[in-house]
């Protein structure tokens, strides 16, 4: 099945403690794209403006990403500068520039209307409420967002939360959206305000799916060389909700599932800078990450009597 994705398609400028990398591909559609189509078609709209360069989206639709809800702009597409320290859990941002994207409103073509799955990839909440406007009722809306927009629109956001069924955020950003410190108050919150299930991302502490009775909890897989993290909550959504798409069923052993395809196709995307792993990697890498986890997570109980 099909999955929609609307979010910003970026220019980065990124620097880590392992390297620099300059205006390459980002942003949270294309590393979504990038991890999703591992599993399933995607569907991606966005605004690109005139200086950004559309062949290198080649790759992704080599891979099955349909890019003709991507509208070219005059103007500089969106940039955002980031860097991270030694604590490679958070991203400073530099700059954020909106170009093309200040003056942006979702067009999502007919033909992409009827998708079963729809990601709402972090923009601004108004654009993301405009999209589901536009589609008809999808099985699974998921929806994404970050502390720019907790704190510039924080109640188109909150209206937002209302027409979603998960929603997917950081820790930190889960404690700054529900003013609790505590996650498990964090995320009765937010299910409060609408989402049935909510994930809270803890960077290299991995990922809590809290859902209407239970919480879910997949590590994040131990990687001796984690390069640059951007991307990483975008790739987790990407395997995520490209997981349960393929599979085509919402039941709760499936959505867990889905968490530990997340929590694999997010240490893809932090192996390298951009979304060049991704165009690496195969089924095979992915099912050998899987089992991986499958290990690390699994005993057998001894109940002491
Ligand atoms: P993440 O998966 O959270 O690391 O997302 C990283 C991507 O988010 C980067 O490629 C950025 O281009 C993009 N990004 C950063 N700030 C914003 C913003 N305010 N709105 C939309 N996308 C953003």
């Amino acid at each position: 099945m099909p999955v929609l994705v609307v979010g910003s398609i970026a220019l980065d400028s990124v620097e880590t403690p392992f390297g620099r990398a300059e205006n390459v591909l980002g942003g949270s559609a294309t590393y979504f794209a990038a991890s999703a189509s591992l599993f399933t078609t995607v569907q991606m709209v966005g605004v690109v403006g005139s200086d950004y360069p559309v062949d290198q989206l080649d790759a992704l639709a080599k891979r099955g990403v349909d890019l003709s809800g991507i509208e070219r702009a005059e103007g500089e597409s969106f940039r955002w500068r980031g860097r991270y320290r030694h604590d490679l859990n958070s991203a400073e941002t530099l700059e954020t520039r909106l170009g093309v994207f200040s003056h942006f409103r979702p067009k999502i073509p007919e033909k992409f209307r009827h998708a079963p799955f729809v990601f709402l990839g972090n923009i601004d909440p108004r654009l993301q409420l405009d999209v589901l406007q536009q589609v008809a009722r999808p099985t699974l809306v998921a929806c994404d967002t970050m502390n720019f927009w907790i704190e510039s629109r924080r109640s188109d956001l909150i209206d937002l939360l209302a027409r979603v069924d998960l929603l997917t955020l950081n820790d930190a950003e889960a404690r700054q959206l529900t003013e609790e410190v505590n996650l498990v108050k964090a995320a009765q919150w937010i299910q409060a305000h609408g989402p049935t299930h909510v994930i809270i991302k803890k960077g290299e502490h991995g990922a809590l799916m809290f859902g209407p009775k239970s919480v879910f909890f997949a590590p994040a897989f131990p990687l001796d060389e984690v390069f640059d993290p951007t991307g990483a909550g975008d790739a987790f959504a990407g395997g995520f909700i490209g997981y349960l798409a393929r599979s085509g069923q919402v039941s709760d052993e499936n959505l867990h599932r889905a968490v530990v395809y997340g929590s694999a196709m997010g240490s893809f995307a932090v192996e390298r800078f951009s979304i060049t792993r991704f165009l690496e990697i195969d089924q095979h890498d992915i099912a050998q990450r899987v089992s991986d986890f499958h290990r690390m997570v699994s005993f057998e109980q001894d109940l002491i009597a």
